[in-house]
């Protein structure tokens, strides 16, 4: 089996070292045998999504936001089609943000790539804290780490996780992130698959699944010291 995971733009989308986020899904596949290849690519690449298994889209600030969301509306019709057809994408703040209809901020308005019906708002001064929630899609906590001006709405889209800790989507819903087909639009930036493992895992079992079949299962792996390690930080904030 092979997972090919589409960089979008790490020259522009690259806050905090969202790219650690590919190698851990790359390790994670490499160590259960599984190969794994990720293509880079610019803001003017020409993108064959049909090659792509799993889309990492990272976090930017405003300015690069702006810079990158001119040059989205060319891609936007094949990107809405591999999300409609269930493809794996992990969109992380900046591009969390752009995964919706707008982000209106005080210096301009930033067309989003309309692949969820949502859309995100600047507020009075940033949400910046660490953060942990519940999802229903894991055992595990998501801990993280969050950053942004931008308060994002999701309608009645479903969350990624409650919020225990921090502040989420708007700092008041009590929600943090979004969770579409086979999309997952989260603020926390950072180390956020070394951190959870589980998440991770989401995301490799989808795009296997896609491509191979339901019946595909993925080998666990021996993340004892990541369960140290988000065990430490939810009963740091938590209890
Ligand atoms: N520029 C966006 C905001 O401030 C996103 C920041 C980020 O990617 N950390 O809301």
């Amino acid at each position: 089996m092979k997972i090919t995971i589409g960089h979008l733009y790490p020259d522009l989308l690259n806050l905090y070292g969202d790219r650690g986020n590919i190698q851990c899904l790359m390790k994670r596949c490499l160590w259960r045998g599984i190969q794994a290849e990720t293509i880079p690519f610019e803001l003017d690449d020409k993108i064959d999504f049909s090659r792509l298994d799993i889309v990492l889209l990272g976090g930017g600030s405003d300015r690069e936001q702006m810079l990158v969301c001119r040059k989205l509306r060319k891609i936007q019709k094949d990107f809405r089609a591999y999300v409609e057809s269930d493809g794996v994408v992990i969109a992380i703040c900046g591009g969390y943000q752009l995964l919706g209809n707008y982000y209106r901020t005080d210096q301009g308005m930033i067309t989003g790539l309309e692949l969820v019906d949502m859309y995100t708002e600047q507020g009075e001064g940033r949400l910046i804290s660490n953060i942990v929630l519940k999802s229903d899609l894991f055992d595990m906590p998501v801990v993280g780490f969050e950053n942004h001006g931008g308060r994002t709405f999701i309608k009645d889209n479903r969350p990624l996780g409650k919020v225990l800790y921090g502040s989420g989507n708007d700092g008041k819903s009590g929600c943090e992130g979004v969770v579409y087909r086979n999309v997952i639009g989260t603020y926390l930036h950072g180390p956020l698959l070394p951190k959870n493992p589980q998440l991770a895992d989401w995301l490799i079992l989808k795009a296997l699944q896609k491509k191979y079949g339901p019946e595909v299962s993925l080998e666990p792996l021996d993340d004892t010291q990541e369960k140290e390690a988000n065990d430490y930080v939810f009963h740091r904030f938590v209890k």
